[in-house]
């Protein structure tokens, strides 16, 4: 994913030909970026064998977590929907996961059916509601309790979970009471402590702490958890953010297996998929205000709505670059009635005509799974590119499915 004299390329293909073919806005996926941050993430934990279940939330198109099952990843759903998904991927029941602070009682029956690994509560009610459904399935389930740490994950505030005024997880004190209430139960097995502090975490300290607080709290309860999910949140690059430091987060982790015989789960999503899509997009208008020139796009906060829900700022790029540049504010909108339609501000820009190809990077975890129909727009399109192939996974929505 990247240029090639002036051109941008994904694999073996052109952008600016494929837009051609496939109209925009569209969303491109790269398979071996995806092979190849799999490949990563678990070189970054080789010495843990951890068990990955990839997050479905941040990108839940079937072909997408196909590939994740191919390489031997398992999934992390939130919803029976994602769950469906999972297992028609493929994905082993054994390495599914079921996380979420609202489960309603036909998720819980769905996921005892199919012998899921883990389901990981988020309340004592809930974890009532799963015995109740255990003991009339006459099954002995596994599940988790999620610790709410009350630790800072340092990321965007709407992206934080791990703080104890969030609605996530379960401080440590009832945590304690729940675990020593149900820890005997003929229908529950206590087998997880899990934990998600938050998304996007570009620094090791919140995961230091979190795994201290962890410790402090398997202390307490006296109770041998056989698995140990420390979430996702692992940030990625959107422009000159810092990654973690994977080796020293490995190393709190090892030194944590020293004293407990558990099995490590992640839940990684953006760190996953993150880089490896981009949204293409064209210019429809230019429009020069006074002080600063709107680049008129035909995606709007619809397609993408990070922008607009967490103010993040995602790359631009053109898919044929110049030299020549505009020394003018330049800001990226939609076509969508609202303000915050706004892909955001730059102070130049190369210069830009009707009809040109933007690329809006980075686009792959919470991009496509987080568009709407404002607007009555239609969905855009989802195509992965393997080598000089590239394949339709999911179709450009028909205003005619809308109405
Ligand atoms: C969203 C979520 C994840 C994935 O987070 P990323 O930042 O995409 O890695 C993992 N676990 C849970 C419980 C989540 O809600």
């Amino acid at each position: 994913m990247n240029y090639k004299n002036g051109k941008y390329k994904i694999e073996s293909i052109y952008i600016r030909n494929l837009s051609d073919k496939l109209g925009t806005p569209a969303y491109i996926y790269s398979y071996n970026k995806i092979k190849n941050n799999i490949k990563k993430f678990k070189n970054n934990f080789q010495k843990i064998n951890p068990l990955i279940c990839f997050s479905v939330k941040s990108n839940s198109n079937l072909d997408i977590i196909k590939i994740m099952k191919k390489f031997g990843i398992g999934a992390d759903v939130v919803s029976l929907g994602e769950l469906i998904l999972a297992i028609k991927a493929g994905i082993n029941p054994k390495k599914i996961v079921f996380s979420g602070v609202g489960k309603k009682s036909d998720e819980i029956k769905y996921a005892i059916e199919k012998g899921i690994l883990l389901i990981n509560a988020e309340s004592e009610n809930e974890v009532i509601e799963i015995e109740k459904i255990a003991k009339k399935k006459n099954k002995k389930v596994k599940i988790g309790i999620r610790l709410n740490p009350n630790t800072d994950a340092k990321t965007l505030k709407n992206i934080s979970t791990g703080k104890k005024e969030n609605k996530f997880g379960i401080g440590l004190k009832d945590f304690l009471k729940i675990v020593n209430k149900f820890k005997n139960s003929r229908y529950l097995n206590i087998s997880c402590l899990s934990v998600h502090i938050g998304s996007q975490i570009t620094s090791n300290k919140p995961y230091d702490k979190m795994i201290k607080i962890i410790q402090n709290t398997i202390d307490r309860c006296g109770y041998k958890f056989e698995y140990v999910d420390l979430g996702g949140g692992m940030g990625i690059k959107y422009n000159n953010e810092k990654e973690i430091n994977y080796n020293k987060y490995e190393k709190s982790i090892m030194n944590f297996l020293k004293s407990n015989d558990s099995k490590i789960i992640f839940e990684p999503g953006r760190s996953l998929i993150g880089n490896a899509g981009v949204l293409l997009t064209k210019v429809i208008y230019i429009k020069d205000g006074g002080i600063k020139r709107f680049i008129i796009l035909d995606a709007g906060m619809n397609d993408l709505i990070r922008p607009a829900l967490y103010k993040a700022n995602h790359k631009i790029m053109t898919a044929v670059k110049s030299k020549n540049f505009i020394n003018k504010k330049h800001e990226f909108v939609g076509p969508i009635c609202e303000t915050t339609d706004s892909f955001g501000i730059f102070p130049k820009f190369q210069k830009l005509k009707q009809g040109d190809i933007l690329i809006i990077g980075d686009v792959g975890a919470y991009g496509k799974v987080l568009s709407s129909n404002y607007n009555l727009r239609p969905s855009s399109p989802e195509i992965l590119i393997k080598g000089s192939k590239y394949k339709i996974i999911k179709k450009r929505q028909k205003i005619s499915e809308l109405i």
